[in-house]
Parts: C-alpha cells; sequence; structure tokens
C-alpha cells in the first residue's frame, strides 16, 4: 500500500499540468495548502519559521529546495543562494545548520562541477561553525553521495554529514563505514520509490531494518540523528537508549516541519533533543509530492484547501 501510494505520488510529481495547477494556488496565501509543510518561497519566511521554532526550544535546519537541476547555470545559482543563505542565518542568530541536495548543486550535469560547488558552500559553512547535512535521493544517487561525502571527508572536510535510508538493503554496511569514519548521519527510512532489486517493499522490513540501523548508530555513531514521525521507532529509541544508558544529549530525533508538531514539542518537553527539517523557496513541488506520497490522507486537506480559495 505504502509503495503504490509512492509510486502514484512520484508519476504524478513528473506531471508539469498538475506542477503548473498546485504552484498557481500552493502558497498563494498564508492558508494555501503547500504552507502546511513548506516554511515559505523565501529566505525571510524560513529564518521567521525557524525563530519560532527556535522559541519553543526546537532546533533547526534549513533547507533551500531545489533538486535535478539540469544546466550548469541552475547549479550555480543554487550554490550561489546556499552561500547567500549561509550569511544571513550568520546575522539572523539562529541555529547554523543547512541541508542540501547533490542533484541541486548539479550532479546530473557534471560529478566535477558539483564536487567544486558543494566545497563552495563547505568553506565558508566551516569558517562560520555550520553543519552541512547531505540529504540523501533515490538509488540511483546513494553510490556517488557516498562517494563523493567520504572523499571530502579524507579532504578534511568534517562539518558535514549524510543520511541512511533504512529501506536499502545496502545500509547497515553504509552505516558500519560512516560509524567508523566518525561521521555524523541522519537515519531516515526513505521518501523514494525504490526497485525490490535495491530494497526492502513492506513496511515491516523497513521498519525492522529501521531498528537495527538505529541501534547501531545509537551504539557506535557520532551524534546520530533518528529522523521518524513513527510512534514505534521513536519508542523503540527511548528503551534502547535507556537500557544502555546512552545520554540524551548523544543523539537528536528530527522531524518536517508541519508534521506532528504535537509529537516534537511532547518529546522536547521529555528532554529529548528535536531538531525540524523547514524547507523553503519556490520549487517546492516535488518535496511537496512526496509527502503527500507518505500519508495520501493529506490530500484531503489539499483539495479542501484548493476548493476554498477557488
Ligand atoms: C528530518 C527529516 C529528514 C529527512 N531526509 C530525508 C532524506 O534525506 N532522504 C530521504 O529519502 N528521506 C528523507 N526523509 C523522509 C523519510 O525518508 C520518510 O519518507 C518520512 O520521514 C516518513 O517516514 P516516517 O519515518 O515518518 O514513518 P512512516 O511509517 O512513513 O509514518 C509514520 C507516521 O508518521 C506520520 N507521518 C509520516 N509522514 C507524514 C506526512 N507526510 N504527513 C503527516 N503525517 C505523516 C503518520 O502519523 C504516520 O502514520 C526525512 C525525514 C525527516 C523527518
Amino acid at each position: 500500500m505504502l509503495s503504490v501510494s509512492k509510486a502514484l505520488f512520484q508519476a504524478l510529481a513528473a506531471s508539469k499540468g498538475l506542477k503548473t495547477i498546485a504552484s498557481r494556488y500552493g502558497m498563494r496565501s498564508e492558508r494555501s495548502f503547500a504552507r502546511r509543510f513548506v516554511a515559505g518561497e523565501t529566505v525571510d519566511e524560513a529564518i521567521a519559521a525557524a525563530r519560532e521554532l527556535e522559541a519553543t526550544g526546537l532546533s533547526q535546519t534549513l533547507d533551500y529546495l531545489g533538486e535535478s537541476v539540469a544546466t550548469m547555470a541552475e547549479a550555480d545559482a543554487a550554490t550561489r543562494t546556499y552561500i547567500g543563505l549561509l550569511n544571513t542565518i550568520a546575522a539572523s542568530g539562529i541555529g547554523r545548520n543547512v541541508s542540501v541536495k547533490l542533484t541541486q548543486l548539479g550532479l546530473n550535469v557534471d560529478r566535477a562541477t558539483c564536487v567544486d560547488n558543494l566545497r563552495r558552500i563547505l568553506d565558508p559553512a566551516t569558517t562560520h561553525g555550520f553543519f552541512v547535512r547531505l540529504d540523501m535521493e533515490d538509488s540511483r544517487y546513494t553510490q556517488v553521495t557516498f562517494d563523493i561525502f567520504e572523499t571530502l571527508w579524507q579532504q578534511g572536510y568534517r562539518n558535514a554529514g549524510v543520511v541512511v535510508q533504512s529501506a536499502l538493503y545496502r545500509s547497515i554496511e553504509d552505516t558500519r563505514r560512516m560509524d567508523a569514519l566518525g561521521a555524523r548521519v541522519r537515519l531516515v527510512k526513505g521518501a523514494y520509490k525504490e526497485p525490490r532489486s535495491v530494497a526492502y517493499q513492506s513496511k515491516a522490513q523497513v521498519d525492522a531494518a529501521f531498528v537495527e540501523i538505529m541501534q547501531l548508530l545509537l551504539s557506535e555513531g557520532t551524534s546520530p540523528a533518528i529522523a521518524t514521525h513513527d510512534p514505534a521507532m521513536i519508542e523503540a529509541t527511548k528503551k534502547f537508549a535507556a537500557a544502555r544508558g546512552i545520554a540524551a544529549d548523544r543523539y537528536e530525533f528530527q522531524m518536517l516541519f508541519g508534521v506532528r508538531r504535537d509529537l516534537q514539542l511532547a518529546l522536547k518537553s521529555e528532554g529529548y533533543r528535536v531538531r525540524v527539517y523547514v524547507p523553503f523557496g519556490r520549487e517546492w513541488y516535488p518535496y511537496f509530492m512526496r509527502r503527500l506520497g507518505e500519508r495520501p490522507a493529506n490530500v484531503g486537506f489539499v483539495l479542501r484547501s484548493i476548493l476554498r480559495e477557488r
């Protein structure tokens, strides 16, 4: 069921017509549907959302939306936006943490340029004390993302981290390698529809792998992030940490902007660290469609919102 819905929304995400309609209504007003998951189209809106989160004791990571760019010029523009974003964040006083996708920096166009672009971001990020998370995209990019990350790590870049998706068979090995390096890992289930040749297809298997990798990260990893809204995964993490005497400041939970806000605050009030992933920018459509695919019930609120606005 989950994989059918992911496949459907992945296909819909490719529809230009639907994108045009959604883009017209999605962010138009304060109450438009895309605002449920996207902080806004501008940096200022993102910073305002980050401030609100921090005022409630939650941390944040800002993500400038965009992926799969097709030209060097677009990759360069995204890189410049990130560099500007670092300056704006530093000046604003909010926490210094961003997330970035390699296909946004030109991975599909030219790998060497993509690596250069990433360095253009990591250098000022290092100077200003930022942490930069490389989001993980679909399985065509898993190996190359780790290759680029590990090359930069060997070159001394320590202010970046990666993401491991429990849906992929390979992830336990990737986790062991990252733990041995001392690299920071964010664990997620995986947002993309993947073939049977590389990924578990049932929720039970993805969840079992998530628990196994979570235990590995908590035991051997460096400041791991357990990124999920699934109460069963969160409970398993709390239990394992308590049984092993792992203090709550050795790891953090992460959740997406607009998803399970109640749970974000509940965990915080119980003394856990919680970071919220705050996406912003004009290219919100593919991100938004992945969120709908994870929980088709969300389609209802989108339709109600469009009807209200027409
Ligand atoms: C901080 C963060 C960063 C991420 N980065 C990446 C990444 O780099 N690469 C990647 O592939 N994936 C990433 N993801 C997405 C992740 O892979 C999952 O697709 C997503 O988190 C849904 O899985 P879940 O663990 O919440 O569990 P699920 O089993 O999907 O959901 C459990 C419960 O959570 C709630 N829930 C989940 N999603 C939604 C939603 N969209 N709307 C409302 N309720 C919802 C529902 O109550 C649901 O029953 C990230 C997720 C988070 C939280």
